[in-house]
């Protein structure tokens, strides 16, 4: 699907689908990214109040490191999941082949 890191074909290289046909279709993407963040944060959270024993320095820099590379890391996975949402979405209103 990825070209480069950041960057995705423009259509399927197998299949022919071509990606982000419509206009924001990727706005889905972002927002299925900051859900993922949240829930990497607050169980982060939890683990380092409850379980970590750090100072709060420490605690509160991994919070801002993991911040920082959680979408880098993440990018490639949540965009790729983002277009198996839109194209299984789609193929729900596929029209039957007779
Ligand atoms: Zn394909």
């Amino acid at each position: 699907m990825f070209r480069t890191y950041w960057r995705i074909h423009r259509a399927c290289p197998w299949c022919g689908y071509v990606f982000g046909v419509q206009e924001g279709e990727f706005t889905g993407a972002m927002m299925l990214a900051q859900f993922a963040w949240g829930l990497v944060a607050l169980y982060g959270y939890f683990y380092l109040v409850f379980y970590a024993d750090a100072s709060q320095t420490v605690k509160l820099a991994w919070i801002v490191v993991a911040g920082l590379l959680f979408p880098l890391v993440s990018y490639r996975h949540i965009k790729g999941l983002w277009v198996g949402i839109v194209r299984a979405g789609e193929a729900l209103f596929d029209e039957p082949a007779n």
